[in-house]
């Protein structure tokens, strides 16, 4: 235990030479007061200090076996001494990254057969309106180029995924676009409030389409729930509209499944609640339960067809596609998910996890929604939850609360802006029914401290 105390600079040495992601560093440069994390186990993470938490986001919604698995420690040793890395380049394969790919094609929905890796959700996403893009130009639809996302989605922050990216501080930030994204209106806050109709969000893309000249666009990208925006499930009906659509107007829809993929949702991919099968499908986080840095694209047969026609060289690829050691954790994790039943188990607990939330809604004035499904959920705060009337945007309200339930041992998240105030919850699937009793107890004694 004390071993691990010795190194008392760790806090200056982090402030001097470790630019944080997604953070503040006017705050960071002054105050040096990052969180050292040091090691976890199961649904808790240990600070250097020795606080214990409970990850009540599964870190980045993507710790979904939990902390400190042993099996995927070992799986990563034995694979790191056997080979770590070899090119996917040219003609070069290696087991892993073969039985991987084997392994994505039976579990994903029907037809999508297989997978281009990358190392993140961010690549997958750049990668699939690359690879839809240029199948448009094989079959000779060269001008079929334009994106159509959400508003308040999160793609990722590569200048592709960022274009598509509309929550504004990462959309804006350094100004760097690709052209021809475009954004529809997004199955949101209205379809909690009495607007649950489907048409009226396919609407919107359909204006988006037909405005632009559906000559003209290449493909749809939607997160099936919201995740960082907020949790936003969509209404009864809706991704089914936006499969016909593109069907119709001859557009890829391409499911960003990298928060919901692998479990989190009480299914194993979130599409499948809606019977919904995509041209392609955008898998990191949860694809080795956070062990390893992987992601992929999963390709509809379709579009594979066409790819296998091209004669030349497929000029796109990173360092580590296929990435032995990850493909290897990757593989053994979804064997984990499968064996451990923790799709199920999402779903079970994700059950009890919302009636707990619901409790807070009745329990605390300030908590007016909550939603979501499996272990993918958030409630929304209210100034008056009964006439739903926002905080003033400067009440930073959500912070607050987030801070409160930092004090008591929870880690949470902050979703929103503009007197929108979301607070994300997506605990490891792991969690036990006493364990959603702790996280909400001390969820909700921070809302107690925050009103
Ligand atoms: N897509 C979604 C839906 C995400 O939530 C994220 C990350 O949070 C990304 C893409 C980007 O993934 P990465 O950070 O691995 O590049």
């Amino acid at each position: 235990h004390k071993a691990l105390h010795t190194d008392k600079d760790l806090l200056k040495k982090d402030q001097k030479h470790f630019l944080h992601p997604t953070s503040n560093p006017k705050q960071q440069a002054k105050s040096g007061a990052s969180i050292v994390l040091r090691r976890g186990q199961g649904i808790y993470l240990e600070d250097i200090e020795g606080k214990r938490y409970i990850d009540g986001l599964s870190s980045l919604w993507n710790v979904n076996v939990g902390h400190g698995n042993k099996e995927l420690a070992q799986t990563a040793f034995e694979q790191m001494e056997t080979l770590a890395y070899a090119s996917s380049f040219k003609g070069y394969s290696n087991p892993s990254a073969i039985n991987l790919s084997e392994k994505l094609a039976e579990i994903a929905p029907n037809g999508l057969n297989s997978v281009f890796f990358t190392s993140g959700g961010s690549e997958s996403n750049d990668t699939a309106f690359k690879l839809s893009r240029f199948y448009w130009e094989q079959v000779g639809k060269p001008e079929k180029k334009k994106i159509i996302a959400l508003e308040r989605s999160y793609h990722g922050v590569t200048i592709g995924a960022q274009s598509a990216t509309h929550l504004p501080a990462f959309h804006a930030f350094s100004g760097s676009h690709m052209n021809d994204v475009y954004h529809a209106v997004p199955h949101l806050t209205d379809c909690e409030r009495g607007n649950k109709d489907a048409d009226h969000y396919e609407r919107s893309i359909r204006g988006v389409i037909e405005r632009e000249g559906k000559e003209t666009v290449a493909a749809v990208i939607i997160e099936p729930i919201q995740g960082a925006g907020g949790i936003y499930v969509p209404p009864a009906g809706y991704l089914e509209a936006v499969r016909k659509l593109c069907n119709e107007y001859d557009i890829h829809f391409i499911a960003d499944e990298v928060i919901c993929g692998f479990g989190r949702t009480g299914s194993m991919f979130a599409v499948e609640h809606w019977d919904v099968v995509p041209d392609f499908m955008s898998v990191a986080k949860g694809i080795t339960s956070g062990y390893a840095q992987l992601g992929g694209v999963l390709i509809h047969d379709k579009i594979r067809k066409v790819i296998n026609d091209f004669d030349g060289v497929l000029a796109h690829g990173f360092t580590y596609s296929g990435h032995a050691m990850a493909c290897a954790v990757g593989l053994k994790n979804i064997e984990i998910i499968e064996r451990d039943g923790l799709v199920d188990r999402a779903k079970e607990m994700g059950e009890y996890f919302g009636d707990r939330l619901e409790e807070l809604v009745t329990k605390h004035t300030s908590v007016g929604l909550t939603r979501g499904m499996g272990l993918l959920r958030s409630i929304e705060l209210f100034k008056d939850s009964k006439s739903f009337e926002r905080f003033d945007p400067q009440d930073n309200a959500a912070e607050k609360l987030y801070q409160h339930c930092f004090d008591r041992g929870l880690l949470v998240r902050t979703s929103g802006g503009n007197g929108i105030n979301i607070i994300p919850l997506a605990p490891p699937l792991i969690i036990s029914q006493p364990e959603i009793d702790e996280l909400i107890e001390r969820f909700s004694a921070g809302i107690t401290a925050f009103e």
